[in-house]
């Protein structure tokens, strides 16, 4: 009996990280256009991937919800995700705010 899991071809992307200060620019210029941006960094400790709720906030140190390690992320650098909405501005500050779900 052969194993199928070996004809499977696993493609695994290391996501890819860059210096925090690079993220703020421009997450910076994403953020002035209404644009939602998602900080996400790899957990220094046990390497979970990790995306902040809040939009258009950069966090220089975050914890883990895996393994609550506290990882530096100013040191280490991070990624974010970039949400494609229809949103007006107006809805794209009040979802900043936290009064309005993305
Ligand atoms: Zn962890």
């Amino acid at each position: 009996m052969t194993d199928k899991t070996n004809n499977v071809l696993v493609v695994q992307n290391k996501p890819k990280d860059h210096p925090f200060k690079v993220i703020v620019e421009v997450v910076r210029i994403h953020a002035l256009r209404g644009r939602l941006c998602y900080q996400k960094f790899s957990c220094s400790k046990c390497g979970q991937r990790l995306t902040m709720e809040t939009p258009n906030v950069l966090y220089k140190t975050a914890s883990c919800d895996q393994c609550q390690t506290v990882t530096d992320i100013e040191k280490q650098g991070c990624n974010f995700m970039l949400e494609m909405h229809n949103k007006t501005l107006e809805q794209v500050y009040r979802v900043i705010a936290g009064k309005e779900d993305s």
